[in-house]
């Protein structure tokens, strides 16, 4: 997969891609990432890429003619223009809609995105009107620039790649995970096998991780993880994802996919 990223700051995501799973993707040529700078499409003196507002008010707002070079060097039409591709144009935004992981899965599906940070006060909303697909926001408050916010979404996206990570139950089995009909069988699991990381699957947030020492501060692992009992396991760490599912993000389940079993034990959970 593509990503190209259209920035003021190309520099900021030197260090952002050269760390852990996603410098692995780029260097065994999974992923690759383009950044380009769109004082590099300006054509006077001062490389300007903002100018002030119409209608007066606070700021600057980015112009439209480096960002339309830019997608244009890139082999970008204007959206009405394009012709039906797997790739998408996305833009940066706080007034966008939110960035999900269901958001980064539908996007992994894609051969190409095209990110688009915004600086100042935004960006001319003629780039939106004309070249983009999608316009992202990665949550509720303003930052100051689109950077961090694309980073987010290479990161996300990547990582649900075929092949990306070692192991491909580690995405499809964690919090905000797809539920079973969309992993269409994937995974199938055998009575007494050992446990697959399931229990966060379905759209609930993951259960508690613990690793060595069996004790540490006062503090021991749950008898439970080290017993051995496949089916004791994965019911325990079904109950602590539903658990902290319940105490951190109780939206969540009102799409989750749960089992009777589960619906019981969140009654019981309410009624303390
Ligand atoms: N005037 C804008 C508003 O109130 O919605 C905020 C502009 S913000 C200071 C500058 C740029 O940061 C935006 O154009 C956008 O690219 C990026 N940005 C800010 N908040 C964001 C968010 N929550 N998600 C994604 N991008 C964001």
């Amino acid at each position: 997969m593509r990503f190209d990223i259209l920035t003021i700051f190309p520099d900021f995501f030197t260090s952002v891609f050269s760390h852990g799973v996603l410098r692995r993707a780029i260097a065994q040529g999974q992923v690759s990432v383009a950044c380009h700078d769109l004082r590099d499409f300006t054509h006077d003196r001062h490389r300007t890429v903002d100018d002030r507002p119409f209608g007066g008010g606070e700021g600057m707002v980015l112009k439209p003619e480096p960002i339309t070079e830019a997608l244009e060097s890139l082999g970008l039409a204007a959206k009405g223009s394009r012709d039906p591709q797997p790739e998408a144009v996305v833009l940066l935004s706080a007034q966008g809609m939110k960035f999900t992981q269901r958001v980064a899965r539908d996007l992994a599906r894609m051969e190409r995105l095209v990110l688009i940070c915004g600086r100042y006060e935004g960006v001319d909303e003629r780039v939106n009107e004309l070249h983009c697909d999608l316009e992202l926001s990665i949550g509720d408050y303003v930052l100051s620039g689109g950077e961090l916010g694309a980073a987010v979404i290479v990161d996300a996206t990547m990582r649900l790649l075929p092949g990306v990570l070692g192991n491909e139950a580690s995405s499809a089995f964690e919090s905000f995970g797809p539920t079973h009909e969309e992993l269409h069988g994937q995974f199938s699991q055998e009575a007494g096998a050992p446990p697959l990381s399931m229990h966060g699957a379905g759209g609930l947030l993951d259960y508690p991780h613990y690793t060595r020492p069996a004790e540490f501060r006062g503090l021991a692992v749950p008898d439970v993880l080290a017993g051995g009992n496949h089916d004791q396991i994965r019911r325990w760490r079904r109950e602590r994802a539903l658990e902290k599912t319940l105490r951190n993000r109780p939206d969540l389940l009102e799409a989750a996919e749960l089992s009777d079993e589960d619906r019981r034990f969140l009654r019981q959970l309410q009624k303390g």
